[in-house]
């Protein structure tokens, strides 16, 4: 299985498809990635704040894939933005995941109210500069917080992994993303099980067309739009499931009615709004 691949406005080619560990607890995570590399991935989104990059680590290094095959994608966490912070926050990451450079690393949130993302931003930039890191970029950037990176280290972020499902597509930010040269990384993809999506017509014909899950059906919805994606499960199952999607061509009419689905009844976002977080 081919998993296609996106080229970074840096030139990092990265997995379109990946694996993400959000809630898995540490001592599951070995077992979980495990799986997820012997089911094809080679891309996995992980965290410092997940407390689980020493299972990534033990799961990479037990595979035997060499590291030029895998794409590693941590996060810098928010109490680690000021001073010299991030290049222990990124030394440690390092050594828990016990390899020498992650491919991607992203300032996790702006916490605007404190008012220093751009300086975390700007020590990225050295962190890839001393060869830490491959690539760089930022999660849960709102537009604003994403001109003032730009505008003030002149580096514009590879990527701005963002919460976006059909219910909730941040439409404004990803219009942005798309005139700048950002690409997208959708995490939250699936809505986190927190909305009915699996049921709306929308997805559910899509899913009897192309006789598909309609969890399948959400995640080639996100690689149609070109975005990144890396849909969470710890059941084996469901992980193949999520790997085996694609093959599936949507058509303009499905795509449409998709994107349609924002609003959704009640919907919205799932996490926490980008300025309360700080
Ligand atoms: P998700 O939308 O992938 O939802 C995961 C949940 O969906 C699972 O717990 C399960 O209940 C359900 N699910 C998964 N596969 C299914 C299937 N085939 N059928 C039915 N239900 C299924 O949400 P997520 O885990 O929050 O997001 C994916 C990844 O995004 C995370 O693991 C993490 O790597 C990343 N993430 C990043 C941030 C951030 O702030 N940058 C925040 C949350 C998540």
């Amino acid at each position: 299985m081919t998993i296609p691949t996106v080229t970074l406005n840096d030139g990092v080619s990265i997995p379109q498809l990946g694996y993400g560990v959000f809630l898995v607890p540490s001592e599951d995570a070995e077992r979980a990635v495990t799986e997820a590399l012997e089911i094809g991935h080679r891309h996995i989104d992980t965290a410092a704040i997940y407390g689980n990059e020493a299972g990534v680590g033990a799961a990479i290094a037990k595979s035997g894939i060499p590291r030029d095959e895998l794409f590693i994608t941590t996060k810098l966490w928010n109490d680690r933005h000021d001073g010299d912070e991030p290049n222990a926050a990124i030394a440690e990451s390092l050594e828990k995941l016990a390899i020498e450079q992650v491919d991607l690393y992203l300032v996790h949130w702006p916490t605007p109210a404190k008012d220093n993302y751009v300086h975390a931003f700007s020590k990225l930039i050295e962190l890839r500069e001393q060869g830490l890191t491959r690539s760089i970029g930022v999660s849960n950037f709102l537009v604003p917080h994403l001109e003032r990176v730009v505008a003030e280290t002149g580096v514009t972020p590879s990527v701005n992994q963002i919460e976006l499902h059909p219910a909730y597509q941040q439409r404004d930010v990803v219009a942005w993303a798309a005139d700048h040269g950002v690409r997208i990384e959708s995490w939250g993809p699936l809505g986190q099980g927190k909305y009915d999506l699996f049921g709306t017509p929308a997805v559910a014909e899509a899913a009897a067309a192309h006789g598909k899950t309609p969890a399948q059906i959400v995640i080639a919805w996100h690689l149609h739009k070109g975005n990144i994606v890396f849909p969470k499960s710890v059941r084996k199952e469901r992980m193949i499931e999520n790997f085996d999607v694609f093959g599936v061509s949507l058509t303009d009419a499905e795509v449409a009615a998709i994107d349609a689905l924002d609003p959704l009844d009640g919907s919205g976002r799932v996490g926490t709004h980008p300025n309360d977080l700080n």
